[in-house]
Parts: C-alpha cells; structure tokens; sequence
C-alpha cells in the first residue's frame, strides 16, 4: 500500500504516482484504490461481463483504467475462474469411448473387398436424351484395406441392388461377409441371397 503513494481526493483514496504531468486522463493517473472484498468483486463481475466474459488479462488491463485493485491479478483471475457462463463455454467435449475393432477389420492375409460395406446414396439426376433421370450410387468399400468400389443401380428396389452386386462381383472376385444397415432392399437382399445360394 505505501508503494502506491496514495493520495486522498475528494474523500476517495487513490494512487499517487509520478505521472501528475501527463496528458493523460485523471482516472489513469489516479486510479481508485479498492480493497480485494465484495464490492470489488462485483465490480471486476460487471466489468468481464459487459467486455462479452473476456480473459483475466483483458479484463485486469480495463479494470486498471480506473482502478487500483489490491493483488488484482489474483483476485481477476479467481472470478473469472469461478464465473459459471465461462465454465461452461470452456468446457472440454465428451468424447466417445470407442469399442474394439471387429474380427474382419483386422484379420490380415486377405485378398481386398473379402469384407465389404455396403451402403446406397443419391438420388443423382443424370441426363437420359434430353430428359432427366434419377439414378443411385451403391458404395462398396473393403473392411480392411478401406478400399472403395462405385456402381450405379437404377432404382433402391431389391433387383437393382442384386444386380448391382452382381456387377462388382464380375469385377472384384467373392467377399465372404457384407456389412450394411437395415434398408429395406438389403434386408430383401439377403432374403433372395439365402434362397438362392
Ligand atoms: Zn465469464
């Protein structure tokens, strides 16, 4: 306190300093002595709120403006550590716990596209003549070398798709497994498959 060289003005107490000359504001060359207790807190609250919960340095350096806070830095630092809107902006993401990778993505040895995916996407229009058509993508992709293989199937029915494996099949050799999800022209799929086979 006896470092600051405070100086009484109008019955509010305020740093001396060296800078009586400057052309400088009478607040930044006198700022208010505050004590570190509840007034002061609420006072630096309202000062992070109003600059949008900035940083404790911003916040300390616009605080300084017009006060002299009594170890400052500390005190700025502990609000704004315990401000709940900060917590909450600052809060580290959830992450997602991932399970083991299944037999088929890691079983090394195996000729590509022996494990396959299997997804439909689109609709694409494409051009027939001069009129315009849909026409969808059937992705497969290899389990384990991630390699991706492109045919294009006429509709989603159950028909398209067998032909459409048929296809990549003529091209790519027999998989042993095929990963997909519910849709209802793989599910159909399968039925026909099974009967088939
Ligand atoms: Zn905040």
């Amino acid at each position: 306190m006896q470092k600051l060289n405070p100086v009484l003005f109008d019955g509010i107490l305020r740093v001396g300093g060296r800078s009586q000359n400057a052309p400088i504001e009478f607040d930044l060359k006198h700022p208010i002595i505050l004590p570190s207790n509840h007034i002061t807190q609420l006072i630096v609250r309202e000062y992070h709120k109003s600059s949008h919960h900035c940083g404790a340095s911003h916040a300390w350096n616009l605080l300084r403006q017009m006060f002299w806070i009594i170890n400052g830095a500390v005190v700025v630092k502990r609000i704004i550590r315990n401000c709940i809107f900060c917590k909450k902006i600052n809060a580290s993401m959830g992450k997602q716990f991932m399970a083991d990778l299944p037999k088929d993505r890691v079983t090394p040895d195996q000729p590509p596209f022996t494990c396959v995916g299997v997804d439909n996407f689109g609709p694409i229009f494409v051009k027939q003549g001069r009129s315009s058509v849909k026409r969808w993508g059937l992705i497969i992709t290899c389990a384990i070398t991630r390699a991706v293989h492109l045919e294009i199937v006429h509709s989603m029915n159950v028909n398209s798709f067998i032909i459409g494996l048929r296809r990549f099949i003529v091209r790519r050799g027999k998989m042993s497994t095929i990963i997909c999800d519910n849709g209802s022209n793989f599910t159909a799929g399968n039925k026909v498959l099974k009967k088939e086979i």
